[in-house]
């Protein structure tokens, strides 16, 4: 199969069958061979019922639903394990995003090479509540992972097969989807600026906590992508330097006591800051320490994505 199209939706009942008929149009004219998998994130509308009647007239649209809301990034997920095709497409369900660019997405990884492409709303549609703190997020996060793109969060993008297949989408990390895929070994990551439409049909999802999330996210994903399984080298390194800092700060406090006998030790403000750096010090240290206990306990403490073998020969087992 050439292309999969995961879409995720959270009640957009009301653009499911126009989205659907515009999808099929490219596919048909451009005849690939295709399937598209709407995931319904536990819409309370008649969404779902929507998409059955899709799939009964067309046998390529197939439908997953979720028991309740889980987030996009879960039905992200869970449409990526069930794709089929060479090539994974994402869109999102309110009509912002166009089909017609499918194509252009495609002859970019067959042809260029890439791993994953993504869309850029160069020119958005949407209210400036929006679009100016998104700017901030994108600029932010391509200082952050050094993956020079001007949209991370765009719903249009493409993704060689093997990407998503090795990938986990989890949390509401559908924002860093072009950070996780990089971590995964995937580094051709291109852009393609893509039309983007104002919402047609209900409303946004996500409300001004996106960008509050978003950066949390932002600095989680930093951290777990460069100290997640060692830890200890992060907070050990800062739990160490604070500690002797403030035991220099101690031990001249010390001896300005015992040789000058000039003051109390307690009346110096220096005094604290010296306790102060000790006592966090020791606290990020003993946090290393905890986290690196945890890691190593995690099941995944040592996964690796393998892209070929050369001459080995799998299961040899020490008797
Ligand atoms: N979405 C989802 N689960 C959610 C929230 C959103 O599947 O919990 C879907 C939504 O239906 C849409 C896509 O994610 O297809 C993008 O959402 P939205 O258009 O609200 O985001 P925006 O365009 O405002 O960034
Ligand atoms: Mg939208």
């Amino acid at each position: 199969m050439d292309i999969s199209i995961v879409i995720p939706l959270f009640c957009e009942e009301e653009s499911l069958s126009e989205l659907s008929e515009s999808i099929v149009k490219v596919m048909n004219e451009n005849k690939y061979s295709y399937e598209i998998i709407f995931v319904d994130d536990g819409s309370t509308d008649k969404s779902w019922d929507v998409i059955e009647s899709l799939s009964a007239k067309n046998s390529n649209i197939k439908g997953i639903k979720f028991r309740r809301n889980y987030g996009k990034s879960a039905a992200l997920n869970c449409g990526f394990q069930d794709s089929q095709g060479n090539i994974v497409i994402t869109m999102d369900a309110d009509l912002q995003d166009s089909p017609d660019e499918i194509p252009e997405l495609c002859k970019m990884i067959n042809e260029q090479g890439f791993h994953l492409v993504s869309g850029w709303k160069k020119k958005r549609h949407d209210p400036i509540s929006k679009t100016v703190p998104t700017k901030l997020f994108n600029w932010a996060t391509r200082r952050m992972t050094k993956i020079k793109l001007h949209d991370f969060n765009c719903g249009l993008k493409a993704y060689k097969k093997d990407v998503v297949k090795c990938i986990e989408v989890y949390g509401e990390m559908h924002r860093y989807i072009p950070v996780i895929a990089k971590w995964a070994g995937f580094k051709r990551i291109g852009e393609k600026v893509v039309k983007h439409s104002e919402r047609k049909y209900g409303k946004t999802k996500f409300g001004i906590e996106r960008f509050v999330n978003g950066f949390l996210d932002l600095i989680s994903i930093s951290f777990v992508g460069k100290f997640g399984k060692r830890p200890m080298h992060f907070f050990g390194l800062w739990g160490t330097l604070l500690f002797i800092v403030g035991f220099i700060i101690a031990a001249y406090l010390a001896y300005a006591k015992i040789a000058l006998d000039t003051y109390k030790m307690t009346d110096r403000p220096l005094f604290y800051l010296g306790l102060l750096c000790m006592i966090i010090g020791s606290q990020l240290f003993l946090t290393g320490f905890i986290a690196e206990m945890v890691s190593r306990n995690s099941s995944e403490r040592n996964t690796y994505l393998i892209e070929k073998k050369l001459g080995i020969i799998d299961n040899i087992k020490i008797q």
